[in-house]
């Protein structure tokens, strides 16, 4: 299927989602319609401005590498475009936020040239989304990841391996230990470090609301390659294990994958109140 074809039958889906779920609605949030935000390059940082924030989503993976792989066969790569497309969809129907993807179809992205597309638009937020994998296939639950130059644990630790492991051709890893300690006094001076977390922790919150299942420990820390921007507050979803067969059956189903994106976008949502309401007091 073309990247068009399937673009609009995401969007078709997605006003189908917004009817079936009306009342629903901190989620469902109106639909209005689309106008092309201003251009990224008069954004200031730190002012209260009208202009759109922007949003940085990183689908996972790509072209050559499929990410994890489910018990049906089911590739990661492809069940985070669609959850980046809904959710690209909903952030920008409300026309507050201008949203730029890593990737929009199949393609091979090395995880530097993404941190280096959110710089260059100077994003206010990134987030990387993901579908694990575990050797237990009853292990359930999304998860969420800030960067650490220390894991918080040891699957979290393995975790950023795989991640970072797709793209070894152009991460130099003794580098990337190094460069991680670089970006966490960078992060720290900025403020960056508590806002990822505080991004992280919504995330969690908000799924945690709306019914997603969630592993145990649900933010979690680790040195993910994706993660080293110490300007941009950027946290990295597992939506869910595609080696556990219930969960890999519900990452495939569209209405899934929207309320998926609806949470998320929720959380990008409350993220930037609570980010105001704190300017302002
Ligand atoms: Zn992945």
């Amino acid at each position: 299927m073309t990247d068009v074809r399937r673009r609009d039958l995401i969007a078709a889906s997605l006003a189908a989602a917004t009817v079936i779920i009306g009342a629903n609605s901190a989620l469902a949030g109106p639909r209005k319609s689309w106008k092309k935000p201003a251009a990224p390059a008069i954004r200031r940082h730190g002012k209260a401005t009208p202009k759109p924030k922007i949003i940085v989503l990183d689908a996972g993976h790509g072209g050559k590498d499929p990410g994890a792989l489910g018990v049906h066969g089911t590739q990661e790569k492809r069940v985070v475009i669609k959850v980046a497309h809904y959710l690209q969809g909903q952030l920008q129907a409300g026309g507050r936020y201008r949203v730029v993807l890593t990737r929009t179809g199949d393609t091979f992205i090395p995880l530097r040239e993404r941190v280096a597309r959110a710089e260059e638009v100077k994003a206010d937020l990134f987030l990387s989304i993901h579908a694990d994998s575990h050797p237990d296939s009853s292990v359930r639950g999304a998860s969420v990841y800030t960067l650490s130059e220390e894991a918080s644990d040891r699957e979290a630790e393995a975790l950023a391996a795989r991640e970072n492991a797709c793209d070894l051709a152009t991460l130099n890893l003794s580098r990337h230990t190094d460069r991680v300690a670089q970006t966490l006094v960078a992060m720290s001076q900025r403020g960056t470090v508590n806002d990822s977390r505080r991004f992280a922790e919504t995330i969690v919150d908000t799924f945690g609301k709306n019914g997603v299942r969630l592993l145990r420990h649900s933010h979690r820390e680790a040195g993910f390659a994706v993660l080293t921007s110490p300007d941009i507050p950027a946290a990295l979803v597992e939506l869910g294990f595609l080696s556990n067969r219930y969960d890999e059956k519900l990452l495939t189903v569209a209405r899934h994958q929207a309320a998926l994106g609806r949470a998320l976008q929720a959380s990008v949502d409350a993220y930037f109140a609570a980010a105001s309401a704190t300017r302002k007091a």
